[in-house]
């Protein structure tokens, strides 16, 4: 039974792969692009200096953070880090730490087991193929245990100012529907609409601007529309 059920399951998961690789991102009108070029103007004389909410030194720790990240707040996770980096300051030392250690450290930001063994993985990788050095390349960060295309593109966008891609979080899937950039509920789909309506040169910056909209202003279930600066382009305002 729970062999047909774990089938089935893995039926399901690689129709939606399937799906998700063969979507083609929306086609946008003129009008809706300058709708979208005017948000993104607003968001950025608002939020002039916003940056990745999650506290780190270089690409090793927010690799780190953002794997701890996942079905959790940020301020969570910046919590549990420094006593993490101190224990485990570098990769080779995370590869070598004992998984009930790292679990116990890390406990408070949930799925701490999963998290713990994605760390470790992570950090061996690390040192063993990629010479202790974070990779930058998509195909090589993917490779990395925890890390999906989400994890990669914070790092890429973050530590080298490499865009190929929008982060798509929770706030980034719930705004862009919002503002009607998107019908779909998928990250990957999500992600190919944005990057088709937005030029390359915003997409590290829109996700940071987003998410932090998201806190401040657009927030779940009781978005602050009176006192929102994108109002009058949002097709969802005051609904
Ligand atoms: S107008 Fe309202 S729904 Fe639209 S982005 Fe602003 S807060 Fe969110």
């Amino acid at each position: 039974m729970a062999a047909k059920r774990k089938k089935a399951a893995k039926k399901k998961r690689a129709r939606k792969k399937a799906k998700t690789r063969g979507y083609r991102a929306r086609r946008y009108s003129r009008e809706e692009r300058m709708r979208a070029a005017r948000v993104v103007a607003r968001l950025y004389a608002t939020y002039p200096d916003v940056e990745c909410a999650l506290t780190h030194r270089d690409a090793f720790e927010l690799t780190a953070a953002t794997i701890l990240s996942a079905q959790c707040t940020d301020e969570r996770v910046n919590m549990v880090t420094p006593e993490l980096f101190l224990r485990w300051p570098t990769p080779a030392a995370l590869a070598r730490a004992e998984l009930a250690d790292v679990e116990d450290v890390v406990r408070s930001t949930g799925f701490f087991r999963n998290k713990a063994k994605s760390l470790v993985g992570m950090a061996e990788r690390v040192s063993e193929v990629y010479g202790g050095e974070i990779p930058q390349a998509m195909d090589d960060l993917l490779t990395l245990p925890g890390v999906a295309r989400k994890t990669a593109n914070v790092v890429r966008g973050v530590i080298w100012g490499l865009a190929e891609g929008v982060v798509v979080d929770t706030h980034v899937k719930r705004i862009s529907g919002l503002l009607g950039w998107t019908r779909r509920t998928a990250p990957e789909q999500i992600e190919r609409d944005l990057i088709a309506l937005h030029p390359q040169e915003v997409w590290i910056d829109l996700s940071h601007m987003l998410i932090h909209h998201g806190r401040q202003v657009c927030i779940a279930r009781r978005p602050r529309c009176g006192e929102c600066p994108v109002a009058n382009d949002c097709p969802s305002a005051g609904a």
